[in-house]
């Protein structure tokens, strides 16, 4: 578990050497290299098709995958693969954009695509399960007397995540704060039998974490660890994201913030190994492969 099996750009380069490699990679996760009509498959020479032996059938590997109609060269998609997925505190367009040389509409394309690829699963978190919830973005200041603090915290968006110590995080933005929104958050999202809760002492929780077995702590009290009660896990994911996305992105509109934390969500899921993460990658941009 703690021993992160690295993934390095020689291995990308002894795994992915060139565009006809991915290609094959592609072909290979999505297709069977035997025809129905019992010729076999190879690929057309500087075309990104592959053609059967007897019967002549033509497939393009990249139908149906983020690779399709991309004028980028497979091998600088698989190289932004690899930097997405090694870059833990993400990568932005302008990097990409810089290292690859393209246009930062090419880069932020890529990007986008890739993270829209990461949708966070349904399955039910279980076991010690801490909740919280987070102002995030937004312009502007509160001003003296914080005046202007409803309109500041008017702009934010809320995002409320659920995470299992040692293991799975979910993180979504929700409308508001109130008890009903976050009651279904964790409804959809914890399992109420096989879970201990974890919460601050809120009075939102009160009614809706009702079937949990719930432990809660009080900030407001400076109190924020009580032996195993506290929220610390799900506050370290928040404070990487708020860091990372500030550090990385810089600013990120409202539209776009659920796919940005879907993939800072994808890479805390995916964190114990470099090499494995690599591969869920590929697994999750080509999902007939198994
Ligand atoms: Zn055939």
């Amino acid at each position: 578990m703690n021993k992160v099996k690295k993934y390095s750009i020689r291995d990308l380069k002894r795994d992915f050497p060139t565009d006809e490699a991915c290609a094959a990679f592609i072909f290979d996760a999505l297709h069977s290299r035997k025809c129905s009509c019992g010729g076999t498959y190879s690929p057309l020479k500087g075309r990104r098709q592959f053609q059967c032996s007897k019967c002549r059938y033509q497939i393009a590997p990249t139908a149906g995958t983020i690779f399709h109609k991309s004028d980028t060269p497979l091998s600088l998609w698989f190289y932004t693969l690899f930097l997405f997925s090694n870059a833990k505190s993400g990568i932005s367009a302008k990097e990409l954009e810089r290292q690859l040389g393209v246009t930062y509409k090419t880069a932020w394309r890529i990007l986008n695509l890739i993270r829209k690829a990461l949708p966070q699963n349904t399955e039910f978190l279980t076991g010690d399960v801490e909740i919280d919830e987070t102002h995030f973005g937004g312009k502007g200041d509160a001003g003296k007397d914080n005046k202007k603090l409803k309109a500041v915290m008017r702009n934010k968006s809320i995002i409320a995540g659920a995470v299992e110590r040692g293991g799975r995080v979910r993180a979504k933005i929700v409308p508001n704060l109130e008890a009903k929104t976050i009651g279904k958050f964790i409804d959809n999202n914890v399992n109420p039998i096989t879970t201990r809760l974890f919460t601050d002492k809120s009075r939102r929780y009160e009614s809706v974490a009702r079937g949990y077995d719930r432990f809660s702590v009080n900030h407001s009290q400076k109190e924020f660890a009580v032996g195993d009660i506290y929220i610390n896990t799900m506050e370290a994911f928040w404070s990487h994201l708020k860091r990372s996305i500030k550090g990385t992105h810089k600013v990120v509109s409202k539209k776009y913030l659920q796919s940005y934390v879907d993939g800072f969500v994808w890479h805390y899921n995916n964190r114990h190994s470099d090499s494995e993460r690599f591969s869920a990658l590929l697994g999750a941009l080509l999902p007939a492969s198994k």
